[in-house]
C-alpha cells in the first residue's frame, strides 16, 4: 500500500459556531414577585399564636395581580389572605382538594403552623404544573 499523507485537518465543523438556542424562561407572569426593594424585604413574619418564623416579606408575591385577597369560604367566613412564594414555617396538612378553590386551576391544601398547628392558611398547587404558593391569613401573621 502506498503511503498516503495525512490530509491537513479540515476546518473545524461549523456547527460549534451556531448560536445556542435559548428557550424562553417559563415564567408565570401572574406569579411574578412584586417589585419592592426596601429594607423590609428581610422582615420576618411570625405565627401570631406562637411567634415561630413562618415566612419573610421578600417571599411576598402577586397572584392574579394582587398580593392580598379577600375571600369567603363556603361557610361564609371571610378571610384576608396574603400570597407568598414559600412559607417554610407551615406544614401542609390533609387531603388536596379542588373544590371551591379561590384560585382557578389550583388545588388547595390546609397549611398549619409547623410549631403550634394553628391554621395559618392554604397551600395552592397549580394543576397545570405551575409552581405552588401559599395563601396565608393576614391576621394570623405578625411582623418580627
Ligand atoms: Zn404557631
Amino acid at each position: 500500500m502506498p503511503f498516503i499523507a495525512t490530509k491537513p485537518p479540515r476546518q473545524r465543523n461549523r456547527r460549534f459556531l451556531r448560536p445556542i438556542q435559548l428557550r424562553p424562561a417559563q415564567v408565570d407572569a401572574s406569579a411574578a414577585p412584586q417589585e419592592q426593594s426596601t429594607d423590609d424585604e428581610q422582615q420576618g413574619l411570625l405565627c401570631s399564636t406562637c411567634r415561630s418564623l413562618i415566612t419573610r416579606e421578600d417571599q411576598a408575591i402577586s397572584i392574579n395581580g394582587r398580593h392580598q385577597h379577600a375571600f369567603f369560604n363556603p361557610a361564609g367566613i371571610a378571610f384576608e389572605i396574603r400570597c407568598f412564594q414559600s412559607a417554610p414555617g407551615v406544614r401542609p396538612q390533609g387531603a388536596t382538594s379542588i373544590e371551591f378553590s379561590w384560585f382557578a386551576g389550583h388545588a388547595w391544601q390546609i397549611a398549619l403552623c409547623a410549631t403550634c398547628r394553628t391554621h395559618l392558611g392554604w397551600r395552592f398547587a397549580g394543576l397545570a404544573g405551575s409552581s405552588a404558593f401559599y395563601g396565608l391569613i393576614a391576621s394570623r401573621l405578625r411582623s418580627s
